[in-house]
């Protein structure tokens, strides 16, 4: 083996040596002039800018810059310029009709659907994301047995066209996973979609496993709900301790305040859903600077879902989204930082991307103000998702840009008007 490697070497250092004696081809400059600017780390909506591309790197952001020679100008005066938009929970390989339980659908994905086409089906909203002006996502598990890690490669070496994904590989789960009612002989089943925990040297092994098998962070089931189970503190302590020796954060489903506080304690990085936090609880992420992804529904998209499942609608639908937001409102006064997330999976026959971006009325339907909403989904998200180099147009960061109609500090509306989209420094989508 270690012959092997020194001919690696010396074969390294031959290319290193013939790519010196030819041209590399500069990369390509994009000046881009924006009518209006929003400022990720502010959270506030400045006037024209001008915005300079090189490559895959934003180079510099400006007044009235001079037009770097060579450059393709692209006119966006009219428009307003964002981050590339950021979900930090999402599932493209798993969509759920509203007419059966996960249970159900989460098996046919497995045996009836299969890996392969889920992959190529998680392609195909991929591309709503990136045309949505999504231009990154948080992958979180369901995805069979790593079917996230190749659609991330297909799209990273430009065989399909989709947002950056950070994928987590199967959730570490407790027995059963999110399938409530597999019979004891069917168990083998969950295993296909999640990696069942069984004590604290496992949870380690785990997290190598998924790390050296492509994924970038770790998804846990504090609890597995809609199955009864918690991961024990052990488990968790251990499982954040490895992903964090491999250089990989962990996220944490977590739906009641038990699950919520159990994973915190055991140093998690994010809180996903959180449905149920006590202001104590609250207030220890805040200590320990754990994010929230709150992936709350609005009232009509929890109508519409009713509607669509067939089933009648329990009750009044804005009743039913007031904890969610009680909850918010506490999370922002005690200081709680949060990045937003849809984990929209569900089929509410509309391109998943557009769906997606729900979750940002749902915010507005709690009353956070549309500024913070539009830093949720981008700075934080990317501070979260990829410690700071996306989610910001500052120099340096990745060159992930769009620009909308209208002005969506005042009207969230027009979030949904993209006509400017530009991912890791290629154009996707133009006026
Ligand atoms: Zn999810």
């Amino acid at each position: 083996m270690s012959k092997r490697i020194i001919f690696l070497f010396l074969l390294l250092q031959l290319l290193g040596a013939v790519s010196i004696t030819q041209t590399p081809k500069p990369p390509e400059t994009i000046f881009i002039r924006a009518g209006k600017f929003f400022d990720s780390e502010k959270a506030v909506l400045l006037p024209a800018r001008d915005i300079i591309v090189k490559g895959n790197i934003i180079e510099s952001v400006g007044e009235n810059l001079p037009v770097p020679a060579g450059a393709t100008v692209i006119d966006l005066r009219e428009l307003t310029v964002l981050p590339g938009l950021i979900d930090s929970h999402t599932h493209l390989l798993y969509l759920e009709s509203p007419k059966n339980d996960l249970t159900l659908e989460g098996i046919k994905a497995l045996t009836i659907e299969g890996t392969p086409l889920r992959a190529l089906r998680g392609a195909a909203r991929g591309k709503t994301f990136l045309m949505a002006g999504i231009t990154s996502v948080r992958d979180l598990g369901n995805s069979g047995r790593f079917g996230d890690v190749a659609l991330r490669q297909a799209i990273n070496e430009g065989s399909v066209e989709g947002p950056r994904m950070y994928v987590s590989g199967p959730g570490l789960s407790p027995v059963g996973g999110q399938f409530p009612g597999l019979k004891s002989n069917y168990q083998a089943i969950a295993e296909e979609e999640y990696r069942i925990i069984r004590g604290a040297e496992d949870a380690r092994l785990a997290v190598r496993e998924n790390v050296t098998l492509g994924a970038r962070v770790i998804k846990i089931y504090s609890n597995n709900t809609p199955n009864p189970g918690y991961l024990s503190i052990e488990e968790m302590r251990a499982i954040v301790d490895e992903a964090h020796l491999m250089g990989v954060k962990v996220a944490a489903h977590a739906t009641d305040d038990k699950a919520v506080r159990r994973a915190v304690e055991a140093g998690v990085d994010s809180i996903e859903h959180g449905y149920q936090i006590e202001d104590a609880t609250l207030a220890l992420m805040k200590e320990k600077n754990v994010v929230l992804v709150p992936t709350d529904v609005s009232s009509s998209e929890l109508k519409r879902y009713f509607e669509l499942s067939g089933k009648p609608v329990p009750g009044d639908p804005k009743a039913a989204v007031e904890p969610q937001s009680d909850r918010l409102r506490r999370a922002i006064k005690a200081g709680v930082t949060i990045a937003a997330g849809s984990d929209n999976y569900i089929n509410f026959e509309m391109p998943q991307g557009a769906a997606a971006k729900r979750v940002l009325f749902a915010y507005q339907e709690s009353g956070v103000e549309l500024t913070q909403i539009l830093q949720w989904a981008t700075f934080n998200a990317g501070k979260l998702v990829a410690d700071g180099r996306i989610g910001v147009i500052k120099p340096k960061a990745l060159a992930d840009i769009i620009a909308v109609a209208g002005d969506p500090t005042k009207d969230l509306a027009a979030i949904e008007k993209v006509k400017f989209v530009m991912k890791n420094g290629t154009i996707y989508m133009r006026p």
